[in-house]
C-alpha cells in the first residue's frame, strides 16, 4: 500500500530549524506518515559538503518524529552542467549522504538539463548540437552510475519535467520516452523515476502526447510520486509571481490537489494500482493552510475511482 506524505517547503523554512520543527509539528498533528525533506532548506551542505554540527542538529530534531523521509535533492543540481559538473556531482554525493544519514531511502533528483533555467538569457538549447547534447547525456549517465554504486542503499528517482515557452526542451525529463530510455541505458537496480503528475499533465498538454500512455510506460520505472494540481499551461522562465499567474491559471503552480484541471480521476488508477511507495503532495507554501483540503480532495478521487478505502 502506498503512503501520503507532504514536503517540508525550503522556501518557506528557508534554514530555520525551528521552522522546520513547527511544519514537523503540524504535519504530525494532520496524521501524515511521511514528510518529504529539502537538503537545500535546512542549510546542511556548504559548498558541496555535509556541515557535521548542522547534519547533527537535523538528526536530532528528525529523531523527534516518528515520519519515515524522502529527500529532494536541491533543485539546481545539473549533472550535464558543462561549467563546473564536479560542484553539482559533490552537492548530489552529499544529498545522498544525508539521506543515509537520516535513514531515507529514496532521493529526488530532478533530471539533468542540456540548459539550465538560469542560463535561458545567454543559450538556446534549440541552438545546440546533437554531438554535445549526446555528450551531455553521457556526462549525467556517468555520474548516475558512479552515485548508484556508492549508495546502493539509497534509490535515487530521477523527476520528470516541466516545459517552458520558447526553451523547450531544455531537458531530456520533459519527454517521457526520453527519460525512459536514459534510466534503461542507466540500467541500475538503484536509479528509478520520481513521476511528477503536474509536470507530467504539462509535458503532455505542451508537447501534445497521451499522459495516461506516459505512465503506463513509465510504471516499471515509477517509485516515488510527486502530486500537486495545476492547468497545464506553460510559461516562460521569467514568469514567477504567483499572484500575477493565478488569475490566468498559468505555471507550474504548485496548487493543492483538487484546486486546478488535472483529470487525476483518470490517472490515479493508472498510476497507483499496486503501488507500493511514498506519494508527495508537494503543494507550494502560500498554499499551506490548504494542505488538508487537498489531502481531503485526494482520498476521495481515489475511493470513488479505485472503490478502496484511504487510511
Ligand atoms: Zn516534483
Amino acid at each position: 500500500m502506498y503512503q501520503i506524505g507532504c514536503k517540508i517547503d525550503e522556501v518557506r523554512v528557508d534554514g530555520d530549524l525551528q521552522a522546520v520543527k513547527k511544519d514537523l509539528q503540524t504535519f504530525k498533528e494532520w496524521g501524515f506518515p511521511v514528510v518529504e525533506i529539502p537538503v537545500h532548506g535546512l542549510d546542511v551542505v556548504v559548498n558541496g559538503k555535509i556541515s557535521d554540527s548542522k547534519m547533527q542538529q537535523v538528526v536530532d530534531l528528525l529523531s523527534e518524529f516518528s515520519f519515515q523521509y524522502s529527500v529532494h535533492a536541491p533543485n539546481p543540481i545539473n549533472l550535464m552542467d558543462q561549467t563546473d559538473p564536479e560542484i553539482h556531482y559533490q552537492v548530489l554525493d552529499s544529498t545522498l549522504q544525508f539521506a543515509r544519514n537520516i535513514q531515507s531511502k529514496v532521493v529526488v533528483y530532478h533530471a539533468g538539463r542540456y540548459i539550465a533555467e538560469e542560463w535561458f538569457p545567454y543559450s538556446n538549447p534549440n541552438q545546440l548540437n546533437d554531438d554535445l547534447m549526446f555528450q551531455m547525456l553521457q556526462q549525467e549517465i556517468t555520474y548516475i552510475r558512479k552515485l548508484a554504486a556508492n549508495y546502493p542503499d539509497v534509490m535515487i528517482c530521477i523527476e520528470n519535467a516541466r516545459p517552458y515557452n520558447v526553451y523547450s526542451p531544455y531537458c531530456y525529463g520533459e519527454n517521457m520516452d526520453t527519460l525512459l530510455n536514459l534510466l534503461e541505458t542507466i540500467n541500475r537496480s538503484n536509479v528509478k523515476m520520481t513521476l511528477d503528475i503536474g509536470h507530467l499533465f504539462m509535458a503532455a498538454s505542451f508537447f501534445g502526447y497521451d499522459p495516461i500512455e506516459a505512465i503506463n510506460k513509465a510504471k516499471p520505472y515509477i517509485y516515488h510520486i510527486h502530486i500537486h494540481d495545476n492547468f497545464g499551461k506553460s510559461i516562460l522562465y521569467t514568469e514567477k509571481q504567483q499572484t500575477h499567474l493565478l488569475p490566468f491559471g498559468k505555471g507550474d503552480m504548485h496548487l493543492p490537489v483538487g484546486f486546478g484541471s488535472i483529470p487525476f480521476a483518470a490517472f490515479l488508477p493508472v498510476l497507483i494500482r499496486d503501488y507500493q511507495q511514498f506519494i508527495i503532495m508537494e503543494i507550494r507554501s502560500r498554499y499551506f493552510q490548504d494542505i488538508k483540503e487537498s489531502r481531503k480532495n485526494l482520498f476521495s478521487i481515489i475511493e470513488e475511482t479505485m472503490k478502496e478505502k484511504v487510511l
